[in-house]
């Protein structure tokens, strides 16, 4: 296996995940003013996703010695005719922060360098979710910008940029970072370098009746009547923590909760490698644990998707096997 210096693909991921933040809190703070003023605009968030998922390849493209990146997005539908007012809009946004001189061409082959297919052919790849949790964004609410890095099928470094997560500062913006073996750690979202860097745990309740829990927003993403079930099972009377996007691993990583559940509300549906490659090392390295609903650990093995598991139980570790048994009780784990 080829060597890569860990250490700098990690700042190379923070710094393009911050270009990103500046970009989606740009659009999310003129949400209001756009929807009503521009009636026929497309969707912010599309822009904004795109915009995101540019500024994060391109980065890459200059400071990562990976080339391969697994995004969300691809630049298919801009390309098409009809498009052009949604393509203006996010080249504009690229040039904010990339320069006027980038042409709208450049700004959709950046977009489309988030096209690699992972096949198990490379030996590692990058995956990126530009805006994690849209509902949350459009609420003006938690989401995240989510980069993780695959080697080998297995994640070995994340970055989330959560712009409306309070940081070590007591500010909005956080941006959270681990590499495998390495541990967790939270700063500023807009800090330079390593300013205002701190080691991040996970909490040390190991009663599971005193835990906190969290959840998505959406029920559609998660069961909420059998995590009801769950903490009620686990005598739990705090209310859940609903929270849109990997903000919930953030959460858990820094001892805020001590659970994060996500329970298949379908039961062929598998969830996307962008969704927690982040977040999973990062509860990881801060001494949680992360398995499915089954006890598995998230196999990132099998292209885009999580194949060969069902649903997330994220934990302190300590309450871990607790929160798997009360999960079996309710969950169809079958
Ligand atoms: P959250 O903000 O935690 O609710 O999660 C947002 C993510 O949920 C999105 O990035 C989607 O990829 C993912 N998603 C979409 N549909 C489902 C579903 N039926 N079950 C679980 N996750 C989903
Ligand atoms: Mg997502």
């Amino acid at each position: 296996m080829s060597k890569i210096d860990l250490e700098a693909e990690l700042e190379a991921a923070i710094v393009a995940v911050r270009d990103a933040a500046t970009v989606c809190q740009a659009v999310q703070k003129n949400l209001v003013t756009a929807a009503t003023l521009e009636k026929k605009d497309q969707s912010p968030v599309t822009v904004a996703d795109f915009a995101s998922q540019a500024l994060v390849c391109s980065s890459l493209a200059k400071s990562s010695k990976i080339l391969g990146v697994v995004g969300e997005e691809d630049a298919a539908e801009l390309r098409e005719a009809g498009a052009e007012a949604t393509r203006d809009k996010v080249v504009e946004h690229v040039r904010g922060v990339r320069g006027a001189g980038v042409s709208a061409e450049q700004a959709l082959d950046w977009i489309d360098l988030g096209g690699l297919e992972p096949d198990g052919s490379q030996e590692r790849y990058w995956t990126l979710d530009p805006i994690d949790g849209t509902k949350g964004f459009l609420r003006g609410e938690q989401y995240a910008i989510a980069l993780g890095l695959i080697e080998h099928g297995r994640v070995v470094l994340g970055v989330l940029g959560c712009p409306n997560l309070i940081g070590p500062d007591g500010k909005p913006g956080c941006l959270l970072a681990a590499v495998r073996g390495h541990g967790a750690e939270a700063r500023p979202l807009t800090a330079i370098g390593r300013a205002g860097s701190t080691p991040i745990r996970v909490s040390d309740i190991a009663d599971s009746a005193l835990a906190r829990f969290c959840e998505s927003v959406e029920s559609g993403h998660s069961d909420q009547d059998q995590s009801a079930q769950i903490a009620k099972a686990l005598r739990i009377t705090a209310e859940p923590i609903r929270v849109d996007s990997q903000a919930k691993y953030a959460i858990v990583a820094r001892g805020e909760a001590q659970i994060y559940l996500r329970l298949p509300t379908k039961k062929d549906y598998r969830e996307k490698i962008w969704d927690h490659a982040a977040g999973m090392i990062i509860v990881e390295e801060a001494g949680g644990k992360v398995t499915d609903v089954r006890g598995h650990p998230l196999d990132f093995a099998h292209g885009r998707k999580l194949a060969n598991n069902s649903g997330v139980v994220a934990t302190n570790q300590k309450i871990h096997d607790a929160v798997l048994r009360a999960v079996a009780c309710y969950v169809d784990v079958s």
